[in-house]
């Protein structure tokens, strides 16, 4: 065994102290001679370990390599055994690498694996690292390495830190993610080491899985304890953001049960069909055969990978999913608010947690692959997590397998295939224990008629968007729903949150008819909001839709959008994790304006070319990383640096105009006037090339520069869309991302509104209407502002739509404009925020 593969009395023999080496095969040579004079290995082996070197890289960090020789050459090795070199000064092994303890090792893949485990967990301890650097003694190293045991328990010991402040929990859920993601952003920006203990169980407040698994419920008596210089007042510092999320927790929960006590105006059936009670989780009524879909059960093969690469692959699929959720979280929070995008955080969170991350390495270092030991460490934690019988855990779980099978498709996309792949042709009732966000995000609506889960919550991300999809959904159905036979006949009810199994025809009857009353009841919805946004005295105010994928356009004109007035393109190269070429991007826009073509109507679309930088990264493009990169190549400017990537958009989009549609190109961040004029003749020369109609080509007006300069730029563009978000945070010098100054980023900020005005004035000098597609364009109040500061088009998340026309409706263009004059002389967004409600 290789436990006693250095025994103290040959210590000295396998273990050459304060060696020199001329190089890297100088040392390995060495480290290998040592192994063949101790017979562990037949000569020989130090050659092979040489060629190994060649064709891959045995470093394993921290300042250890660990050669070994090839697979074909297991031959020589006589007894299992490891020899180290100590080289004091260290030796470059790779650029960037300096190895100054050479481990050689002779062993069978078993032995291998054991010692490979010790030198990971001897890796991660710096001190006794930098002792056996320094030791005369060779025994040391026999210490170091004999020493085995059970992996240190991931969590901190029960006791407290020096200063200690008492707490008792007052969430009426308890600690459940999104208070917890919390509590980890504050602890993670403290500067002292932080605990949290409940009972005889403690959690570093930096890890929220740790943080998590202490199951806190509300009235639980906590202690928080810090240590390190200013303890005493990071830990006040800490328990306040504790205790100011008490408020919103304990509104959340009356919210929540006022919401349980109305009685909700759902379907009876008329006899007494078998059913299965639930949670409503997404409103309507369905009818279908059940389509029971079994727990899917992943099969990841466990193909082992050296240490080295498989650390690599781990840590790069983590980093990609790390930009997806961003791009996700940046998406969501466009498109249906922060609170929405929280959940994706609380997911990103997850992904942090050491606990995940050293088990799944403690597993490939046990010699298992990279996938399967990602597989396994995010399903022992995730079991962990539902085993502790809260609701709220048990939904994390789920998020937490989400997040996890995310990163799995990073490490090998073909492991995580469409589980959902195999509905039937008919609409059916879809049953399964629970269903992941990304599995109802992609479900086919043509195929799926209602949702019933056996798990789940009400306010999952599922749930969100089964409601964003349209499909009568219920959750928390319990075992009961899974044992039904697929095929069997249900009604789904997702108001009152039943499921109804074997109706009568009798009741399919009268369910068929209330559905009917549902569907007449959201056409006469529809066809409320899609009237136009005209005010009370005849003026019409355009309104478009911020959308970026051509399936979600039904839901934009469902919501009464006339068009698209911002299509964010460079989601596609973030969501899709790769540069999407020219014939893959000319599907997409055709796709936009075929979707917006529906009812023999052509709604006008703007593409904004790729807008990548700032807070939009993609870290596939490779990038240089800048210090400021809100300040930097970003929009405009890196497509005027990267042809590589405007030419194949400008062609996409040129080839798609000409095959029809109203299609409009917008260029983000434009600062100067020269910017213009050389995109523009960009677009000139692919045009001519195509010979593709001419096509509108408009700036997004974002940075005070342009909106100063409105009258120059309006010369040479054809509209101006207003991105409010930015021109905020740059007019305001607040960082769009920073949730401390959250509050002040306000776009009706009387500084900014300026910027909207001489923009407005810039453009009339040009006759060029004017738009905005930034937040502010949603809010009802922002709007009716925006209009009487003479903007012409207002474009927005799909969701606001019905309140933003029905808002304007009720306006008179004149009012309007007082209201806008008296805003402009406001001091601060607070004061023209009070004007809401006076004026109009
Ligand atoms: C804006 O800045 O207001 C805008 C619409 O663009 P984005 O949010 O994509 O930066
Ligand atoms: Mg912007």
């Amino acid at each position: 065994m290789l436990a006693d593969a250095i025994p103290a009395s040959h210590a000295a023999d396998l273990v050459r102290i304060d060696a020199s080496a001329t190089d890297k095969t100088d040392a390995i040579r060495q480290v290998g001679q040592l192994l063949v004079a101790a017979g562990c290995v037949a000569p020989g082996y130090e050659e092979s370990m040489v060629r190994r070197e060649a064709v891959a890289n045995t470093f394993l960090g921290s300042g250890v390599a660990i050669p070994h020789g090839l697979g074909e050459d297991k031959g020589l090795v006589r007894n299992d055994g490891i020899a180290i070199l100590q080289l004091r000064e260290g030796i470059d092994w790779n650029p960037g690498q300096r190895a100054h303890i050479v481990v050689g090792i002779a062993a069978n893949s078993d032995s291998h694996i054991t010692i490979l485990r010790r030198l990971t967990r001897l890796i991660q301890d710096e001190e006794r690292l930098q002792v056996l650097i320094a030791t005369d003694d060779p025994a040391e190293f026999s210490r170091a390495l004999l020493e085995d045991g059970t992996p240190a328990a991931p969590s901190a010991p029960a006791e407290d830190l020096a200063h200690t402040a008492a707490w008792i929990v007052d969430y009426p859920t308890g600690l459940h993610a999104r208070p917890a993601s919390t509590w980890v952003e504050a602890a993670r920006a403290s500067a002292v080491r932080l605990r949290v203990r409940h009972g005889e169980e403690s959690a570093d407040p930096r890890n929220l899985v740790a943080l998590l698994q202490l199951g806190l419920r509300c009235g639980d008596e906590i202690t928080f304890s810090a240590e390190g210089p200013a303890a005493q007042g990071a830990l006040e510092k800490f328990v306040a953001t504790v205790r100011s999320l008490s408020a919103r927790e304990k509104e959340d929960a009356a919210r929540a049960a006022e919401k349980r006590k109305t009685p909700v105006r759902c379907w009876t059936p008329v006899g007494s069909p078998r059913m299965i009670a639930g949670v409503a989780a997404s409103p309507g009524l369905a009818i279908g055969p059940i389509h029971v879909l079994s727990a899917a059960e992943l099969s990841v093969p466990d193909v082992p990978v050296d240490l080295v690469n498989g650390g690599a692959m781990l840590n790069e699929a983590l980093v990609r999913t790390r930009a997806q959720m961003k791009a996700l979280i940046d998406d969501t929070t466009r498109r249906l608010g922060a609170s929405e995008a929280a959940i994706f955080k609380a997911q990103t969170e997850l992904l942090e947690d050491t606990d995940i991350i050293t088990l799944t390495c403690q597993l490939m270092v046990e010699g298992h692959g990279v996938a399967w030991s990602w597989h396994q460490a995010v399903q022992r934690i995730a079991g962990k997590l539902s085993a502790l019988g809260n609701p709220v855990l048990a939904a994390r779980a789920a998020d937490l397998t989400d997040v996890g099978r995310r990163v799995l498709a990073e490490i090998d996309p073909g492991l995580v295939t469409g589980t959902l792949a195999d509905l039937p042709e008919e609409p059916c009732i879809l049953v399964a224990p629970d269903l992941s966000p990304s599995d109802t995000a992609t479900l086919d609506t043509a195929r799926v008629a209602g949702i019933a889960t056996a798990l789940g919550g009400p306010t999952s991300h599922s749930a969100i968007l089964a409601r964003t999809l349209g499909l009568p959904s219920v959750v928390a159905g319990g075992a009961d729903l899974l044992a039904a036979a697929s095929g069997t006949t249900a009604i789904v009810d997702g108001d009152g949150g039943r499921v109804w199994l074997d109706p009568s025809e009798k009741d399919l009857a009268s369910a068929r008819g209330w559905i009917a009353d549902l569907t007449a009841q959201r056409v006469a919805e529809e066809e409320e909001r899609g009237q136009p946004a005209v005010t009370r005295d005849g003026h019409r105010v355009e309104i478009a839709a911020n959308v970026n994928r051509p399936d979600q356009v039904g839901f934009a004109l469902a919501q009464g959008g006339e068009g698209v007035g911002l299509m964010r393109t460079e989601f596609l190269f973030l969501e899709s994790g790769n540069t999407p070429g020219e014939d893959e991007q000319f599907a997409v826009y055709r796709a936009m304006i075929d979707a917006l073509s529906a009812g023999n109507e052509e709604r006008p679309l703007i593409v904004r070319a790729l807008d990548i930088g700032g807070d939009k990264q993609v870290p596939h493009l490779e990038l240089p990383v800048e210090e400021n990169p809100f300040l930097g190549v970003r929009g405009a400017r890196l497509l005027l640096r990267r042809h590589d990537l405007l030419e194949p958009q400008l062609r996409a989009l040129y080839r798609a105009a000409k095959e029809g549609g109203k299609l409009s190109i917008m260029f983000p961040m434009i600062t100067s006037a020269h910017e213009l004029l050389a995109l523009r003749k960009r677009c000139e020369a692919v045009r001519a090339e195509l010979d593709a109609p001419q096509v509108p080509i408009g700036i997004m007006i974002e940075v005070p520069a342009a909106a100063v300069q409105a009258a120059q730029l309006a010369a040479h563009a054809d509209f101006f869309s207003i991105g409010t978000n930015d021109l905020t945070q740059y007019t305001l010098a607040i960082d769009r991302q920073n949730p401390e100054l959250a509050g002040e980023a306000d776009s009706l900020h009387p500084a900014v509104l300026r910027m909207i005005a001489a923009t407005v004035e810039g453009a009339r000098t040009h006759d060029r209407w004017v738009g905005v597609c930034g937040g502010i364009a949603g809010d009802p109040f922002g709007a009716a502002l925006l209009v009487g500061l003479g903007v012409d088009e207002l474009s927005m998340t799909p969701r606001d739509i019905p309140a933003v026309k029905a808002r304007l409706r009720g306006c008179d263009r004149g009012e309007l404009n007082r209201l806008a004059a008296q805003a402009l002389e406001m001091d601060g967004a607070a004061q023209v925020r009070a004007l809401d409600g006076k004026a109009i």
